[in-house]
């Protein structure tokens, strides 16, 4: 009699059950179907510059997001084994002992995240089948109308011709599997103390009381777009600094992949032909582009996005002043809305796009220091770390990639524009104002 074909399904950035490949193809292909995640150790130690590689905000809406994919993968019948530990340590050792097949998950490319499956592979048999997949795209790699050595360094470019020439793909449905799959599971997800860090409050101020997870990231968008139908105006709006709704909040979700740009698309095509469509219903659709093209930056730029001449391997004289850092870092800059920015992602782990390019902006091309530090202090710190939108964002402010006119923001006409009454300093600065 043929063996059962085993599966095993590594989560990664893609925790979720709805449109997630791996996991379709996983239930599709294999009689018995497995699943884990590993809380890697390194994530959460020091990096170079001295900032933890994830802070409390990210940790918390981590452990939220793997206990969520836990329960939806229980009504599907699949275990999840959860490990704090690193996956070239764990994996092998459940290949092994459960005589998997295959192992599933979700593509990466950037250089530790390689090196992962490279150091995976390299302990595991070679009847072990790996079968990637680029889940967290709009616009799939083999869709779009570029090999990735000649992705345009021009965002504008790129989009154009994504849109005249790429399909979006459908999401993919999954089936439970039988109670048979059901098997024993003594692991346990870690607490925030085992990861190092002490629980903690939101703070009442915050933009959003974020919360992991993908039935969480579906019901933010059944309020965005159904019940207050803020998508509408998601255009006019998403400048905005104060409130849950001036945009749309996905990126936490988005950036651990508790949700796809996928599922957020076609909501979007389906709101358009059921409410409304117009520049707003487009414009997040131009973001999620936005999101898809950092992403081609990194996989054709490789390491040079963790450079500090960047991809257009610029010579800057950099400044390394670690009063100016702190006060950057602490909201003590002579700049009162750097400051409220600060502090709010000091409080909170949030940060809203305007006050993200200007505090960039303040610390690249005013203080004149190491884009990268501040890059780094990013990582640790934002809810929605993205290692692609993140330093592709960093490079772009910092005039070190794509934004080819190198531009400066006007700090105090930012303010102006878009906090004309003080609201939002007043906020994150009563205790120096008062
Ligand atoms: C210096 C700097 C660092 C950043 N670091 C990150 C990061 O680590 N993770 C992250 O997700 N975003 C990052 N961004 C991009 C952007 O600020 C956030 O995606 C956005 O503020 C998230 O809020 P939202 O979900 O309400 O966005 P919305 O305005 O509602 O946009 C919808 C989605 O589009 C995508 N998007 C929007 N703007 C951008 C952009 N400029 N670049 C890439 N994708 C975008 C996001 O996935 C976002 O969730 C950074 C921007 C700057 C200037």
């Amino acid at each position: 009699m043929q063996k059962k074909q085993k599966g095993l399904v590594w989560f990664r950035n893609d925790l979720r059950v709805n449109d997630n490949e791996s996991l379709t193809n996983a239930i599709d292909e294999n009689e018995i179907v497995i699943a884990m995640y590993c809380f890697d150790p390194r994530h959460f130690k020091q990096t170079r510059f001295g900032f933890k590689k994830t802070e409390k905000f990210q940790a918390k809406f981590l452990i939220e997001s793997v206990t969520a994919l836990k329960q939806n993968l229980e009504k599907l019948n699949i275990q999840l084994l959860v490990y704090h530990q690193n996956p070239e340590d764990s994996i092998p050792e459940i290949v092994a002992q459960n005589e998997i097949n295959s192992v599933y998950f979700q593509e990466e490319w950037t250089s530790e995240e390689m090196e992962v499956l490279e150091n995976i592979k390299s302990k595991v048999s070679d009847s072990v089948a790996f079968k990637s997949t680029y889940n967290q795209f709009l616009f799939y790699p083999e869709d779009i109308p570029f090999d990735i050595s000649s992705i345009p360094n021009v965002f504008t470019q790129f989009r154009n011709q994504c849109e005249k020439l790429t399909k979006v793909r459908s999401e993919f449905a999954v089936q439970p599997k039988s109670e048979e799959n059901w098997t024993t599971n003594e692991t346990v997800i870690p607490t925030m103390e085992t990861l190092g860090f002490s629980d903690f409050e939101i703070d009442s101020r915050t933009a959003f009381p974020f919360c992991g997870g993908e039935n969480e990231a579906l019901q933010r968008l059944e309020h965005y777009f159904w019940k207050t139908k803020k998508l509408s105006v998601y255009k006019l709006t998403r400048n905005g600094l104060i409130g849950t709704d001036f945009s749309s909040k996905f990126s936490p979700w988005l950036a651990n992949g508790s949700i796809s740009a996928k599922t957020i698309y076609w909501e979007i095509v389906r709101y358009e032909q059921q409410i409304r469509k117009n520049d707003s219903t487009y414009w997040l659709i131009f973001e999620l582009i936005w999101r898809d093209y950092f992403k081609y930056v990194s996989m054709k730029n490789g390491n040079s996005i963790f450079k500090i001449g960047g991809i257009l391997d610029k010579k800057y004289d950099w400044k390394t002043n670690p009063s100016d850092i702190n006060n950057w870092i602490n909201g003590t800059t002579e700049e009162p809305f750097v400051n409220a920015n600060m502090i709010e992602l000091q409080q909170t782990g949030w940060m809203s796009n305007r006050g993200r390019q200007n505090v960039a902006s303040y610390f690249a091309k005013e203080l004149l220091l190491d884009w990268r530090i501040g890059a780094a202090y990013f990582e640790a710190m934002l809810i929605d770390y993205d290692v692609h939108s993140n330093y592709g964002n960093w490079m772009y402010v910092s005039g070190v990639g794509n934004d080819l006119r190198d531009r400066k923001f006007n700090i105090k006409l930012q303010a102006e524009n878009y906090d004309g009454q003080s609201k939002f300093q007043k906020l994150w600065l009563q205790q120096q104002l008062f």
